[in-house]
């Protein structure tokens, strides 16, 4: 089948891979717009999850991956207001890499299978769609493919109101940090993860009364980023903030919320934030397009006929995607109500922080209370070594291919082996 993918992010190239894998007679080309050493952003957050997927579909990258990323652990509420500074806990690790280093990744793995990845190749026009079997739009969420037929697509888009900017930071964090500071304008955070050696993530967000307060509205990029580093100072331990990564300096922007009424057109799919996006407070849309990528993989797989394989696609992964929607919607709404919660002590605040997302069971506060205990935490941690050495003893014996030659393995199983979610 000739393949044509608009995009080389994460969708577009673990797309090109996992079709690669399943039939290697695909004639598969990735156009991106960008050159190869340009990508925005900073590091992605994921967790075993994740991992347990990508070892079941293409061993070769999820190994890579593995040895790029960088473990983090215990995540740390931080709330410094007028009644001095307080620290809650939550338990639980997690992993984080640079979006640079997962694109070459992928760009070189989708390479050595066959696939013809074209760096400098925006597509202009939407509307003269290169000549193929199957058009894959892997454009993010600003899709043009998508936007052009969005009353076919019926794309709806809800822009949250918080202003956010995405940075990184000299400093490196072995937590994830949630840091909240209050000035006289109002209430700012960030969210900070290492990302890489010697960096770590950091992204910033704040009402928009409070980004006007202080002016974050007016000044120039560098000038803001000033600001946040004296605002931040303490929970920074007056390290810098850093603007740039790879492509141009970050701006402010606002969360545009995405879904699709229909995620196909004729022989045109989206895929992952072209499709779909979700609040970063969830920590996903890396994760959820590089299953869509597997998802529609395996259906053109199961299908060689194309509607079929892109209506099958269509109905299973954007039922599962709808849930996590909501709860992305949720989480970006409690970040939008903060004030209400900030005057609560910093366990009862994390508490509900923690609860954003969906109700939990009774127990789930004692767990909390518990984990405020350094002991716990430590004997939490030991129990989390265990389970990750598990994890890795499967992971070093997995198969080269093992997708490719697994003619049992089911959409359910992918799906279901993917989130945890269902
Ligand atoms: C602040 C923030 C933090 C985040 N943190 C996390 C996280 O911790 N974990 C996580 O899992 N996710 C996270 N995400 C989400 C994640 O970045 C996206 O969901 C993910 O990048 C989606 O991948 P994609 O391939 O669909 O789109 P993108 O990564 O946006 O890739 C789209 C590609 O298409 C190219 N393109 C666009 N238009 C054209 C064109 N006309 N012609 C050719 N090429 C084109 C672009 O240059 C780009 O390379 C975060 C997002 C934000 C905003």
């Amino acid at each position: 089948m000739k393949i044509v993918c608009v995009g080389a992010g994460p969708a577009g190239l673990y797309f090109a891979i996992s079709a690669k894998l399943r039939d290697p007679g695909h004639q598969i080309t990735v156009l991106e717009r960008d050159p190869p050493t340009a990508t925005y952003g900073w590091g992605v957050v994921y967790w075993d999850d994740l991992l347990v997927t990508l070892y079941r579909n293409d061993p070769d990258s999820a190994r890579e991956m593995k040895a790029r990323s960088v473990l983090w652990q215990d995540q740390e509420v931080r709330v410094h207001g007028l009644r001095g500074e307080q620290t809650a806990y939550f338990g639980g690790y997690g992993y984080s890499m640079g979006r640079a280093a997962l694109l070459e990744i992928l760009a070189r793995r989708a390479s050595d299978l066959g696939v013809d990845v074209r760096y400098g190749h925006p597509l202009e026009d939407p509307s003269a769609l290169p000549e193929a079997d199957l058009v894959v739009a892997a454009d993010g969420a600003n899709s043009r493919i998508r936007q052009l037929h969005r009353e076919d697509f019926g794309t709806r888009v809800d822009v949250g109101h918080n202003p956010y900017i995405w940075l990184g930071t000299d400093k490196t964090f072995d937590s994830f940090v949630f840091a909240f500071e209050q000035t006289s304008a109002g209430w700012l955070w960030f969210h900070a993860y290492p990302s890489f050696e010697g960096t770590s993530t950091c992204i910033v967000e704040c009402s928009p009364k409070t980004w006007q307060a202080l002016g974050l509205d007016t000044l120039s990029t560098d000038e803001g980023v000033r600001l946040l580093e004296d605002i931040f100072q303490r929970p920074l331990d007056g390290h810098r903030l850093i603007s740039k990564s790879r492509g141009a300096p970050a701006n402010w922007q606002r969360f545009a919320h995405l879904s699709n009424e229909t995620w196909y057109r004729g022989n045109t799919v989206l895929v992952g934030d072209a499709a779909h996006t979700t609040h970063f407070t969830l920590g996903s849309g890396t994760r959820l397009a590089m299953i869509d990528a597997i998802v529609l993989a395996h259906s053109l797989n199961e299908y060689p006929d194309v509607p079929k394989a892109l209506h099958e696609y269509d109905t299973h992964r954007r039922a599962e995607l709808e849930p996590v929607q909501a709860k992305a919607r949720q989480s970006m709404a409690w970040f939008e109500d903060l004030d209400r919660y900030l005057d609560q002590d910093a366990i009862s605040f994390a508490y509900s922080m923690s609860m954003r997302q969906g109700a939990r069971p009774p127990w789930h506060q004692q767990i909390h209370r518990a984990t405020q205990i350094p002991a716990v935490r430590r004997a939490r941690r030991a129990y989390d070594t265990g389970r990750r050495w598990y994890f890795n003893r499967q992971w070093d014996t997995a198969k080269s291919h093992a997708v490719a030659k697994d003619h049992e393995t089911t959409e359910s199983d992918v799906i279901n082996g993917r989130t945890g979610i269902g």
